[in-house]
């Protein structure tokens, strides 16, 4: 049996390798397009690769998903973090549960896991063709032939297993849809938000620890730590909303407002309550000198001449109006954001190969039984945190079974 898998990246490799531990006996060949192998792996997570997220729950790594999630909750059952994390273990590659729960190679260098792809398709022989990008596939009684860019000729192969990442635009899938497939228009996911209108860029550098950031007018909301940018905002929490609203924001061009909750307390009563205490307790403090919920200084600074609530006034003059408009800006404060800007360069796509193409049972094409899928190139992605490499180890390891093992 030949099999090609059409991509020399994460899904392209973890694909051919399991692939060939399957079927011992197949002819594997993987073609890449450009030089490199694996430079998305090269480049994660600042150079580290934070291979997955060690959550020891399928229901919680399934809810990182905006896109895939019901899909992928049930591909976990068959190679979840965990096994994902035994398997890089089992091969020499020792690896580190951050306290965050993302999950590196304890070398703390994307290289280790790239030394492993490479030496493991050594060992299995795997044939690997740089340079050579797939730019159309017919068939023969079914059987994909491959049409070759750089050498202008074609071959066929009893199987093919496509595993071509991620591509925000269009045209990267024309390939794709000449032979039937339906796509989800492909736009950039895991964004920070930029706010060129808002002061708040004055205080780059800080940071709230948990803060709640809904957009008004939709049900999009995250939770989590929210850093403070000389662009606008960015943290755990806008990356988590940026990937979950990815089609919203898209749709109005990156423009929209932000509301911040910048105490995580959706009761606006208990904030009230805790302002009116404060009064009680610390009657001749001014209203600068005392930061209620601990919030950075100079965030409070700001949120109080944003109030226009002078920062003299003492906390015991500051009467039912100005509780009411502390709590208004703890727990309701807005932004107007103008455009986006990549996080770390780590963006993913949003979109792809739509998800009704595919029998998530075996990953194979439910157009052509001889096409397999995994990677990015799915609609299917995750927030930060390692969550999009596990959706590529997960669903190539499952494509190698070729529908069968
Ligand atoms: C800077 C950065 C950092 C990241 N860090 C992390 C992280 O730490 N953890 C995490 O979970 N995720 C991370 N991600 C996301 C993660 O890298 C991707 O989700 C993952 O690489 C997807 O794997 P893939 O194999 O599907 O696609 P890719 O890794 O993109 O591989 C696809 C390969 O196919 C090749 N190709 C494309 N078209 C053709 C063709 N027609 N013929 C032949 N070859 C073709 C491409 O050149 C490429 O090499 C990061 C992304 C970026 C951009």
């Amino acid at each position: 049996m030949k099999v090609a898998v059409i991509g020399g990246g994460a899904a392209g490799f973890f694909a051919a390798i399991n692939l060939k531990e399957n079927h011992p006996q197949a002819e594997v060949t993987i073609f890449e397009k450009s030089k490199k192998l694996l430079s998305k792996v090269k480049i994660s997570g600042g150079g580290r690769c934070n291979v997955t997220n060690g959550t020891d729950s399928i229901s919680e790594l399934a809810k990182a998903y905006p896109r895939g999630k019901k899909q992928l909750k049930k591909l976990f059952k068959e190679f979840s973090n965990q096994d994902c994390m035994q398997w890089f273990e089992s091969r020499g590659v020792p690896l580190v549960v951050q306290g965050d729960n993302c999950v590196f190679p304890v070398s703390q260098d994307s290289q280790t896991i790239i030394d492993c792809f490479l030496s493991t398709t050594k060992k299995y022989k795997i044939e690997i063709r740089t340079s050579q990008a797939i730019e159309l596939i017919s068939f023969d009684n079914e059987k994909p032939v491959l049409h070759i860019k750089q050498t202008a000729s074609s071959e066929t192969y009893d199987k093919a297993i496509i595993a071509t990442g991620g591509t925000p635009k269009r045209t990267g899938l024309e390939w794709l849809e000449k032979i039937d497939f339906s796509l989800t228009d492909p736009i950039p996911s895991l964004f920070t938000f930029n706010m060129p209108e808002e002061h708040i860029q004055q205080l780059m550098g800080i940071v709230v620890e948990n803060a709640l950031v809904k957009i008004p007018g939709t049900k999009l909301t995250a939770e989590g730590p929210l850093l403070i940018t000389h662009w606008g905002m960015s943290g755990p929490a806008i990356l988590k909303l940026s990937a979950f609203g990815a089609r919203i924001f898209n749709d109005c061009s990156y423009q929209f407002q932000v509301q911040v909750n910048w105490v995580n307390i959706q009761n606006n009563n208990l904030v009230a309550d805790e302002l009116k205490q404060i009064s009680e307790q610390h009657p001749k403090k001014q209203l600068s000198n005392f930061r209620p919920y601990l919030i950075p200084d100079r965030l409070w600074q700001f949120l109080l001449t944003k109030t226009g609530l002078p920062h003299t006034k003492l906390w015991q003059d500051i009467g039912k109006s100005g509780i009411n408009k502390l709590t208004n800006i703890l727990c309701h404060d807005l932004y107007t954001v103008n455009g986006k800007t990549t996080f770390k360069e780590e963006f993913v796509t949003c979109g792809g190969i739509s998800l009704n193409n595919i029998n998530f049972k075996t990953m194979q094409s439910r157009l052509h039984p001889n096409l397999y899928f995994a990677g990015e190139i799915l609609d299917v992605d995750g927030i930060t945190g390692g969550y999009n490499f596990q959706a590529a180890w997960t669903t190539a390891f499952v494509a190698a079974r070729l529908g069968e093992v």
